[in-house]
């Protein structure tokens, strides 16, 4: 499907773009928001999308907020009312996964945030962390004598700030059980840039971590998988055709957009560039074809005048 041009959203385009879409993907942080603080003129431009009658949905791959915490986060920034399940975040999605993929009653070992293990429980997914740090002997060469769990048939990853070398060791145990085992991590992102041109290391590096301890490759549930698509799919009535998703990363929100045949539009306040977008349409690797976007905003605050009637 080459020949995505990424073009500047505006004017009578923007009009008609907008005019055939039914429902809006959010992607969140570098979006609608950077941390804390909503972007400049962002909950206008989705006060206006939804006053048009716009269904607009969050997808975000971030594993460390519940659904509902995000509906929280996004009235106190002053966006327009949103409902828990509009929002499709990558721990809500896993916790949806595993209640497909996991027979009846199994359990889940997990490394995770608090809000991970919250969602599971929603779900109704049997889960442990590592538990209290009674570790049986000071060796991690003992740690292999620690008791597992026998009803657990996975291994869950998502953002885990305690992650260690210890749940490692658990994880591999785990996994080692064999394929019946399922491998899950939330996404792949591997660096949360923040202000000031710092990062620190995201999910994607502790998915590698195990990946690499257990020789295997985790089902990935975050944007660019087509899951976190087809779980909006499943709980909406979605025309791909009339659906655009609104991203700041070409290798997440604009990959699975094209992936899932949607419309697709960059937004430039977050981690891409317009050069990372020029360098992908120059090459004419098919791959880097599929990170180019059809449209592009400096903000999503540029929407607004194509809002007015
Ligand atoms: N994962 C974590 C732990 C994060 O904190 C963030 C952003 O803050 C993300 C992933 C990326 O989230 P999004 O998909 O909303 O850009
Ligand atoms: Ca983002």
């Amino acid at each position: 499907t080459g020949g995505r041009r990424c073009r500047r959203l505006e004017g009578e385009t923007a009009r008609a773009v907008l005019a055939n879409a039914d429902t809006l993907l959010f992607d969140c942080d570098g979006v609608l928001w950077r941390g804390e603080a909503a972007l400049s003129g962002a909950p206008a431009a989705l006060g206006r999308l939804a006053a048009a009658g716009k269904r607009l949905c969050y997808v975000t791959n971030n594993s460390s907020r519940t659904r509902v915490a995000y509906t929280e986060k996004l009235r106190r920034l002053g966006f327009p009312p949103a409902e828990p399940r509009h929002v499709f975040g990558s721990a809500f999605c896993a916790a949806r996964y595993l209640r497909q993929a996991l027979p009846p009653g199994a359990a889940a070992y997990v490394l995770g945030s608090p809000a991970l293990a919250a969602e599971l429980e929603a779900a109704g997914i049997p889960h442990l962390g590592p538990g209290p740090a009674a570790l049986p002997g000071p060796a991690p060469a003992d740690w292999a004598q620690a008791p597992l769990e026998p009803a657990v048939r996975a291994v869950l990853v998502g953002f885990d700030e305690h992650f260690s070398y210890a749940k490692l060791c658990q994880a591999l145990r785990y996994l080692l059980r064999g394929p019946d085992c399922l491998l899950v991590g939330t996404n792949r992102d591997h660096r949360l840039p923040l202000e000031g041109g710092s990062a620190i290391p995201g999910t994607g590096c502790l998915v590698k971590a195990v990946e690499t301890a257990a020789e295997r490759e985790a089902f990935i549930v975050g944007k660019p998988s087509r899951y976190i698509f087809d779980c909006v799919a499943s709980e909406f009535d979605i025309d791909p055709a009339r659906t655009i998703m609104v991203g700041d990363r070409l290798d997440t929100d604009i990959l699975m957009g094209n992936t899932c045949g949607l419309t697709t539009l960059l937004t430039l306040t977050g981690v891409s560039t317009l050069e990372e977008v020029r360098g992908h349409q120059e090459s004419d690797c098919p791959a880097r074809q599929s990170l180019v976007p059809d449209y592009y905003v400096d903000s999503i605050a540029d929407l607004l005048p194509a809002l007015e009637d």
